[in-house]
This record gives C-alpha cells, structure tokens and sequence, in this order.
C-alpha cells in the first residue's frame, strides 16, 4: 500500500521550487522561457571563494566535521557577527547546517512542540508554516497589507500573541516582498514580545546584505531580548553560494545544543569542502557583496519602473532582497478565451505558459491576491519579461 504518513500529508511542495522545475521542463522542450520564479542569485560563486574550496579538496578535508561545523568556520561567523553587527556571540552559539533552510526547520524543531502557535506575518516564505506543521505546531498569520508595505505592527503582534505562542519568524530583509524592518520599527515588535516571555524570535536574515535602505538592523541587537533571538543566516544569499548549502544559527546555547542534538541524527555536519570554503566567504575580502548589491539594487530600480509601467497592477517598491511582489487581483475573473483567471497561481501559470515567464502565484506565499518575481537576473531578461508580462496581461479580458 502506498501510505505516507500523516506528517507527509500534511505537507504542501514547496512552490518556489515546483515552478522552478516547471520552467525548466519547459525549457527542456525548447520553449524560450525566462525563469523569475525561483530566487538565487545568478553570478557565479566568486573565484577566491572557489579556490578555497579546491584547496580545501587538495588538502583531504573530507571527512566528519563536527556537527555544529569545523572551529575555523564557527570563528569566522562569530568575527562576521562582531565586526558586521556589533553582536557578541561565543562559538558555542553557532550551529551551521545544509542551507539556511535547514536552520530554520532546526530552530523549529528544536523548540515547538505539538500544539505551540508560531506567529508567521503573511506575506511568508513558503517554507515557514511547512516547517511548523511538520513540528505539528500551529501557524498564526499575522496580515501585513501592500499598503503598510508588508510590515506587521507591534498592535497586530500583540493581538496575536496567546498563551499558545512559542515563536515569531520574522524575515527582514523579506523574501517575498523585500520589505526590511528599521531598527526603530524592530524595537517597537521588541517592546511587546518582552511582555511575554516565552516567544522565540527567529530572526531570517539571509538577505541582510542585500539592503538598499542602509544598514541592516537585526532584533538581536536588542540586549533586553537577545538570549531569545535565534539569528538565521548563511552564505547562499550574499556569495551567491546558493548550491553550497552552508547556513547557520547564532542563538543562546541552549538552542544551539538542541539543534545540535536533532542534527547529528538527522544529517551530521554540512558538507566539508563548503564549510572551507564558508570560511574564506565570511573571512574573505567583501567587495563581491557590495558589487552584487548594487547589481541588484540596479535592477530593483529597473523592474519597479517597468512594472508600474503595465496596467492592473499595484507594485510595492522593496528596499531589500530580489524579488517584486505586486498586487494583481485586478486581473481575477478575467478571461483569454476560455481560459480564465481565478486566483495568482492561475495567474503565474498562464504567464508561464502563454507569456513564457515563470514567476510564482502570491497563494503559496499567504498573500493570494500578489505573484511573486525573482530579479536576480540580467537587465535584458528582466527587460524582455516585463514586455512579455505586459502583452501578456493585455489579452485578458
Ligand atoms: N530563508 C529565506 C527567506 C529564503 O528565501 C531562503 C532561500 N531559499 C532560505 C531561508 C534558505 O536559504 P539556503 O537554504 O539556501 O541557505
Ligand atoms: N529562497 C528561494 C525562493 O524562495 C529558493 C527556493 C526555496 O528554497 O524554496 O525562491
């Protein structure tokens, strides 16, 4: 019989990731399709990294590592969190995983139990409500409108919060609407999350470097609510090290060994040769960052002004990360012959195989009434998707 279990059935594919695979099938057939739907950087790994990493295969790192990564990666992350961030962390606190995303479902894991509540602001990353059902926890959305630029409020956080609550997730710079929280809007969420002390917060801040508002602002700087902040980051973001899969935690130790405890049951250390090359990313010369930031901060410029540009559609203007998440509901109920438009997965899947661009539908994203693009590509892609979305959307009727 094939029976997967309860815990499986509860869990939706990710979606990013689904229409990824779907642009690359088309592709495969021969179809011209430009794919913003998945969002990784689309420069290559810069070569110093690289080098670390063949030297790295040279010298036979090749075996176990420890669990919680090798002492040289976990001293380069606590300098990167020092000089970076003003943050003092002991290597102890440091826990590096397969990914960010593994990060996040160790945090999850590691402190949820069945029945917990986790305050997840919508629009979310796919993964989050995931990871916490498969902790057979509870997400509890908290609504953050286009009109508030996606941003929950410290009265909305305070509304949600129950006996029940165990974590808040907040992602900042966001993925999917590249808002970012300023310090004083992240003191003010603070401020309630101190009245109750048993809420985590579990910090995402994978896109810190690609910020266009100025210096990212972590919660953790908070000394009043540090030792409660579990800081998600990694490499995949900013070095566009995306296949790497080297992510990490900094959080009080207790967290840290929990999540250590679950991981070396469940996978070991990550991989040695990424970890080596991890190292030199967080210790290395930091000019690749600042290069590919303005890269993506050129192309933010550029997709934003086309977007506004194509009737229908409400476009936020993100001050972080790689993606646009405009408002498109005006296109619901609308038709191109009989195929019509019921929701922002119908939408996305029309324009990916009428328009030949893959983006992906706000649905999976807790925001049903947005579809999300990926700009982490070249301004011709991004020139030439526009025009097509912008045809495309003008045939319904
Ligand atoms: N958090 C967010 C918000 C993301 O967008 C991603 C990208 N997939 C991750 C975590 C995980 O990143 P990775 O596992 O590649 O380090
Ligand atoms: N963070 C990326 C995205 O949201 C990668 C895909 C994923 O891991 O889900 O598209």
């Amino acid at each position: 019989m094939e029976n997967l279990s309860d815990r499986l059935n509860r869990l939706a594919p990710s979606a990013t990731l689904a229409m990824s695979q779907k642009s690359s099938e088309l592709k495969a057939q021969g179809v011209d399709v430009i794919n913003m739907s998945v969002g990784e950087p689309d420069f290559n790994t810069p070569d110093h990294i690289k080098e670390a990493a063949k030297k790295a295969i040279d010298e036979n790192w090749s075996r176990y590592s420890p669990v919680p990564g090798y002492p040289e990666l976990k001293n380069a992350i606590v300098a990167k969190l020092k000089n970076e961030n003003g943050l003092d962390y002991k290597p102890s606190q440091i826990l590096c995983s397969n990914g960010a995303k593994q990060s996040v479902c160790n945090a999850i894991m590691a402190l949820v139990n069945a029945g917990d509540e986790v305050i997840i602001p919508a629009p979310y990353w796919v993964s989050y409500p995931q990871m916490v059902l498969l902790a057979e926890g509870t997400p509890v959305f908290v609504e953050a409108k286009i009109e508030a630029n996606f941003k929950i409020t410290p009265e909305q956080l305070e509304k949600a919060i129950t006996p029940k609550t165990r974590a808040l997730i907040l992602c900042s710079p966001s993925n999917p609407t590249g808002s970012v929280y300023s310090k004083a809007e992240l003191e003010a969420l603070k401020n309630v999350l101190l009245k109750h002390e048993r809420v985590i917060v579990i910090a995402d801040e994978i896109y810190e470097h690609i910020n266009y508002v100025g210096r990212h602002a972590s919660m953790a700087e908070f000394a009043d609510i540090k030792d409660r902040v579990v800081i998600i980051n990694g490499v995949s973001k900013a070095y566009a090290m995306t296949g790497w899969r080297i992510g990490f935690i900094a959080a009080a130790e207790w967290i840290v060994k929990g999540c250590n405890k679950l991981q070396g049951q469940y996978t070991s250390g990550p991989c040695s040769v990424s970890q080596k090359a991890a190292e030199v990313a967080f210790a290395g010369d930091q000019t690749c960052v600042e290069t590919m930031r303005q890269a993506f901060e050129r192309r933010k410029n550029l997709i934003v002004k086309l977007a506004k540009e194509i009737p229908g559609l409400e476009v936020n203007d993100p001050e972080g990360a790689f993606y646009l998440f405009p408002k498109c509901s005006s296109y619901f109920g609308k038709a191109d012959g009989d195929r019509r438009i019921n929701n922002s997965t119908d939408l996305a899947m029309y324009l990916l195989e009428v328009g030949h661009v893959a983006t992906v539908g706000g649905d999976a994203f807790g925001s049903p009434e947005c579809f999300r693009f990926s700009y982490a590509t070249s301004d011709e892609n991004i020139i030439e998707a526009m025009k097509r979305i912008k045809e495309t959307l003008a045939r319904l009727k």
